[in-house]
């Protein structure tokens, strides 16, 4: 249940952005929103949050940050060269900021958390039989990730 420390870096499709995360993962989901579905042009994202301070462009030049539209509220950062997200700043309360990294571009997913599901389910374009639990709707996709962000922030909390 417990995530582990991840000091790693990662990188876009192409290479030309780069960052490092140093950090402990809080959860891991499958996005299928539209705008992943359009910036990834891959039927879903799986995505990890970690805690914004946790990852760093080491590439700033390279890096284009655009703020899309909710759902959900996400500033994503594309790389000028791939046009493919390289991460994203997720705002889950007004002053409460997660970094939002698509598991792909880390160079090592060994260490990721599971999953803990399908949220934005009702954009779905590919349909999942993985038994997790599959949230449809904006809201309830957005408190659904605050709850298990807030759980693996209180678990990390008495953990450590
Ligand atoms: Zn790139
Ligand atoms: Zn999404």
């Amino acid at each position: 249940m417990e995530n582990t420390l991840i000091i790693q870096q990662g990188r876009c499709t192409c290479g030309q952005s780069s960052f490092s995360v140093d950090g402990t993962p809080l959860i891991r989901f499958i996005c299928h929103c539209r705008i992943c579905q359009d910036l990834y042009q891959k039927p879903f994202a799986n995505v990890v949050i970690f805690p914004e301070n946790a990852v760093k462009l080491q590439t700033t030049e390279s890096v284009e940050f655009k703020k899309f539209r909710a759902p959900p509220a996400v500033n994503r950062g594309i790389c000028k060269s791939c046009a493919k997200p390289v991460f994203g700043v997720m705002w889950v309360a007004p002053f409460t900021r997660f970094a939002f990294v698509p598991a792909m571009n880390l160079a090592d997913s060994s260490q990721l958390p599971e999953p803990v599901g399908h949220v934005f389910y009702h954009r779905h374009v590919e349909e999942m039989y993985d038994g997790m639990p599959k949230i449809n709707g904006y809201v309830a996709s957005q408190l659904f990730l605050s709850q298990k962000i807030c759980m693996s922030m209180v678990l990390q909390k008495f953990s450590s």
